[in-house]
């Protein structure tokens, strides 16, 4: 595509923005073509930022609390994990465990978001027991806990349903979901790092089952290791389709890949560039999820 076909690409994109028409496939890997200006992509999404949320931000006060880092996957992105007797591997009391939720609570958080690595020996039962315990000694914080590949998880472990795990969750005092475990959906990329865990068909089944049980749940893309702008955009229009068909996801979180200790240490952290480019081309293809996280 020579200067003048791609001024004129643009110039179709930024017409549709503005009469708030929906943007394709080709129009999203356009718009990560590195000849278009980034500040020309960043102005065409604050336009819909402004459109959805006038000049207003959220934000809340939130803790993590990672209960195990054993796992038994090997995700090639993943610097967390920890094999069962690596000495690094940990998995904490429930003293620490309400230690963390007193800290939480002292420092006006709201929400906590718990994730943690899949243990080879822990049963359901202590996943469960984890939001129990917290939700038994702090009502008052929002547990947003277990991303799909946990829940899928879950589901291997007990047997039962995707809907009887989050119910269960739920009573015992799960109040949402995030959205990791995504990292990108399409084949090519998600077999190269992480062919074991849960694949697409379950990350996207395990969100519509939340949402169609009133569970609200955010979801990710994990962005800038082996993937391409083809790769991201039919990632974004997964999510899209999704959300016509159930509304349920609360927010979008473009995730930078850190290459550091990951078995993908060789490739170089995305740049800030990409970074704003990204988030400013999710803000424009995800025109039915209210807010973007930055
Ligand atoms: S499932 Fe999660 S904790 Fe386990 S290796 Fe993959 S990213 Fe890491």
């Amino acid at each position: 595509m020579n200067a003048a076909e791609r001024a004129a690409r643009f110039r179709e994109i930024r017409d549709k923005v503005e009469a708030d028409e929906r943007l394709s496939l080709d129009d999203g890997i356009l718009l990560y073509d590195p000849q278009i200006p980034m500040q020309a992509v960043g102005e065409l999404a604050n336009l819909v930022r402004e459109r959805k949320n006038g000049n207003v931000a959220y934000y809340n006060i939130n803790t993590h609390l990672n209960p195990t880092n054993v796992c038994v996957y090997r995700c090639r992105f993943c610097a967390f994990r920890s094999d069962l007797r690596d000495p690094k591997g940990y998995v904490m009391s429930d003293e620490q465990i309400l230690e963390r939720g007193r800290e939480a609570t002292e420092n006006g958080c709201t929400e906590m978001h718990i994730v943690g690595g899949l243990h080879h020996q822990r049963p359901y039962d202590w996943y469960r027991h984890v939001i129990e315990l917290l939700n038994e000694h702090y009502p008052q914080i929002h547990l947003k806990a277990w991303t799909a590949v946990e829940i899928n998880w879950f589901e291997f472990q007990t047997k039962k349903s995707i809907q009887w795990v989050l119910e269960d969750m739920r009573s015992a005092g799960l109040g949402s979901m995030p959205g990791g475990g995504a990292e990108i959906f399409h084949p090519e990329v998600r077999d190269q790092l992480c062919e074991h865990k849960a694949n697409t068909h379950a990350w996207l089944e395990i969100h519509r089952t939340a949402h169609r049980i009133g569970l609200k749940t955010n979801c990710t893309m994990l962005y800038g290791h082996v993937e391409n702008a083809f790769h991201r955009i039919d990632h974004l229009l997964r999510l899209r389709e999704l959300q016509d068909e159930t509304g349920g996801f609360q927010v979008f979180i473009p995730l930078a890949f850190h290459p550091e200790n990951t078995k993908l240490s060789d490739i170089k952290k995305p740049s800030a560039v990409m970074d704003l480019r990204t988030m400013a081309i999710s803000r424009l293809m995800l025109d039915n999820i209210q807010n973007i996280k930055a």
